[in-house]
């Protein structure tokens, strides 16, 4: 089965981010070996470590559909509690274990066993092309990535015309969710400031703890929106609270308190700064807030190809995909700017798990449903 032979192989690569262990230099020889026209490119920012990205493209004309994908994987924890060593990729009782093994070098090969079928079967439309964008970076902080894989092809006027990511989108049958785009998330810190003095003398001090509690009490019981149709309702939630005072005799100088938002596309980290600012302004004006975001919400150019991919999850696997933005963020942020972008994948559950497998049930399910899309969209005859 070479679907699952090439799933072995690439899993025997210790692809810890923001490293490739040579996987994607295998995938470039494998891709140019079927007719593929291959790019391998190197980013490096500061003293990061250098990044390798491929992309790979067959045939020169017409729609341009991409698969975008990740060979990095997130760290395997205790290697004692796998039942296989987590760079094996052994088979046990029909699925293949391994990092990495549904997020995401199961959907990959579950592309490539797609392009191959078509192949086999001559039924590729050459008026059209077939690429492939893989980077080593989207489990860390993704900055050589897709991100600048994408104005690097721009600038040499390739396109990408339409792109699924292979993403483990899926819950509990693969392709019952389609992800369209992902909630923003802001971290904050307000720290509130007052005046240190002697419990004793309480009036030549000034409190800040009764001050925050009252900025905690207001940002718990403020809604910040209902959801949409596509968005959960946003939640705050704080994640520590801090006065640093071992005096039992002494009113602190200040107090601090940390949350984190993950909120819908109706905000940005900005505007929600504003609006906590404004509600901590209320009880005091001396108070300091910090905040960065790790991303924006955002929703994909999904309307045309969302349905197309919910109607082949539905003539292989006879389901209707939920199309939501539930998740964490994933390169889709960056390739949204440039096309149409889901993701639809393997099943979730496993993900960055201890034994971390994909059945061959999926595997292929996941197959036909790719081959299915390549279909819709003209790609095969
Ligand atoms: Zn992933």
């Amino acid at each position: 089965m070479r679907q699952v032979n090439l799933l072995q192989q690439l899993i025997r690569f210790k692809s810890i981010t923001p490293t490739d262990d040579g996987c994607l230099k295998f995938l470039k020889q494998l891709l140019q070996n079927i007719g593929f026209k291959c790019h391998l490119i190197e980013f490096q920012e500061a003293d990061l470590e250098p990044v390798q990205n491929l992309y790979a493209r067959l045939g020169k004309k017409g729609i341009n559909f991409c698969f975008a994908g990740h060979v990095d994987v997130v760290l395997p924890g205790k290697e004692s509690e796998w039942q296989v060593l987590p760079f094996s990729g052994d088979e046990v009782d029909g699925c293949i274990y391994g990092r990495g093994a549904v997020d995401m070098k199961g959907a990959l090969t579950a592309f490539i066993e797609a392009v191959r079928r078509g192949m086999d079967k001559s039924i590729i439309n050459q008026e059209n092309s077939i690429s492939l964008l893989l980077t080593a970076d989207e489990e860390g902080i993704a900055i050589n990535g897709t991100k600048k894989m994408l104005p690097w092809l721009e600038a040499r006027n390739e396109k990408i015309d339409v792109c699924i990511i292979g993403e483990p989108t899926s819950t509990n049958c693969v392709g019952d969710t389609i992800k369209i785009g992902a909630r923003g998330s802001i971290t904050l810190t307000i720290k509130v400031i007052g005046k240190q003095g002697h419990v004793a003398y309480h009036q030549l001090a000034q409190n800040p703890i009764p001050i925050l509690a009252n900025i905690i009490k207001e940002l718990k019981s403020t809604s910040l929106d209902n959801g949409n149709l596509y968005f959960q309702p946003s939640n705050l939630e704080f994640t520590n609270l801090s006065v640093g005072n071992e005096a039992e005799n002494v009113i602190p100088g200040s107090a601090k308190v940390r949350c984190n938002i993950r909120f819908g596309n109706m905000h940005t980290a900005t505007s929600l700064a504003t609006k906590i600012e404004e509600i901590c302004e209320k009880y005091t004006n001396n108070f300091d807030l910090k905040w960065h975001s790790s991303g924006e919400a955002f929703i994909t150019n999904y309307e045309r190809l969302a349905p197309i991919v919910a109607g082949a999850v539905k003539e292989v696997a006879n389901i209707d995909s939920k199309i939501n933005t539930l998740g964490g963020t994933s390169d889709a942020r960056f390739l949204t700017k440039y096309c149409p972008t889901v993701e639809v994948g393997l099943l979730n559950k496993t993900a960055h798990q201890i034994n971390e497998n994909v059945s061959l049930e999926d595997l292929e399910i996941l197959t036909e449903i790719y081959i299915k899309i390549l279909q819709k969209y003209g790609i095969f005859k």
